[in-house]
């Protein structure tokens, strides 16, 4: 498949590079709606893009909001109709966080994931992850949220000292990116990087703003250790358990040895990066009887005291209809508290828009037009 780029280069093989430069930022001003809008352009290149090249690859297919309006689910239909979802999120300080899609589909059949059922259909291009967040951005700007709307038009981001990120914007803007949609960003590494290069060239999102969250592709973690020109985003290791047997079973693409080879990669990038920008989280999905016993707590304890200044984030299991059960409040508390007292810091994740099954790991589109059941 051809990234826009590519089919821009097609069209105008002879172009000054500048050209391609007042085109990307054309498309992330959420305020212009298509190529005849571009006024840097000469009017008769614009035409010759309004005709032949697509200005969003991926267009609204269906658009869910949660009962308590702070989270919306989009399943967006991309140019071969396949389908994927995406999710947009508000948090209690009015800051807006975009899940976004690296597949369509996963084959990394995580034993509690829904999109894993849906196996592997193909690798998203870099246009139709970007363009997951353009989607978003003038959707944002295009509806009011009832939710602590009061807060909406708000301050930029804070910085790492807690310090206001400049002056208000009037525009709402989107201040996290999380890969924690549909699939493996790793096992399409190319088009993540080059994504997540764009986005941080192109728009006022930073590098701790953006989370890349990967099931622990060894080979993939290595490579951007070593690769310059990896954008260094947060980290997000999928960890679930620090039990060989237990991760095996629940993770089936576990490596031989996936704990000790982790556990030095860990290190090694904590050597490289070592300080909190770039700091290293493991998640954790607690499920009941099967990783939140007090045995499994102190496995973990272990596992990241080992390793150093690495943080936890427990999930709370949601439904995609696997054999699983959320931990109970009280087992998710003790597990917490079992890390606190080793001082993990562990955070539970709150969870968001299960009810319009757009929480971790409920994404699934069938590829026909209806979404599939759950
Ligand atoms: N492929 C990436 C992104 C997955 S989604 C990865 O494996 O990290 C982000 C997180 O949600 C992952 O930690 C994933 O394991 C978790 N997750 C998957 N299914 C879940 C479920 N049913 N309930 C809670 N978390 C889930």
């Amino acid at each position: 498949m051809q990234t826009r780029r590519q089919q821009y280069q097609a069209l105008f093989p002879n172009e000054p590079s500048f050209r391609w430069d007042q085109i990307q930022k054309a498309v992330f001003d959420h305020r212009l709606g298509g190529w005849i809008a571009v006024s840097t352009l000469p009017s008769a290149s614009r035409a010759k893009l309004e005709q032949n090249l697509p200005w969003m690859s991926v267009a609204a297919h269906t658009v869910l909001k949660s009962a308590h309006g702070d989270t919306v689910k989009a399943i967006l239909e991309l140019s071969d109709k396949k389908l994927i979802e995406s999710v947009l999120m508000q948090n209690r300080r009015g800051q807006w966080t975009i899940c976004v899609s690296s597949q369509v589909g996963c084959a990394m059949r995580c034993a509690f994931c829904a999109t894993g059922t849906m196996g592997f259909i193909r690798n998203l291009t870099c246009d139709e992850i970007v363009d997951q967040y353009r989607f978003w951005n003038i959707y944002l700007q295009q509806h009011s949220f009832e939710w602590a709307s009061h807060e909406t038009m708000e301050v930029d981001d804070e910085n790492e000292d807690g310090s206001p990120q400049g002056l208000p914007t009037g525009r709402k803007r989107i201040s996290n990116i999380v890969f924690m949609g549909m699939g493996e960003p790793l096992a399409n590494y190319d088009s993540v990087k080059e994504a997540v290069r764009t986005i941080l060239e192109f728009t006022d999102i930073g590098p701790t703003h953006i989370t890349v969250s990967t099931v622990g592709l060894l080979p993939q973690l290595d490579r951007l250790l070593e690769d310059r020109q990896w954008p260094h985003v947060r980290l997000a290791v999928s960890l679930h358990s620090a039990d060989a047997t237990t991760r095996k079973a629940i993770v089936p693409t576990s490596y031989d040895d996936f704990l000790v080879k982790l556990s030095d990669w860990s290190r090694r990038y904590l050597k490289k990066f070592d300080n909190r920008r770039h700091h290293l989280t493991f998640e954790y999905v607690l499920l009941s009887g099967v990783n939140d016993d007090e045995k499994h707590a102190n496995k973990l304890a272990k596992f990241v005291n080992g390793i150093g200044q690495v943080k936890v984030n427990l999930i709370p299991y949601n439904t995609t209809g696997a054999q699983f059960n959320r931990s109970t409040q009280s087992a998710a508390e003790r597990f917490v508290a079992a890390l606190h007292a080793k001082h993990i810091i562990a955070t539970i994740r709150k969870t968001m828009g299960d009810d319009i099954a757009a929480a971790c790991g409920q994404l699934v589109t069938n590829q026909g037009d209806k979404e599939m059941k759950r």
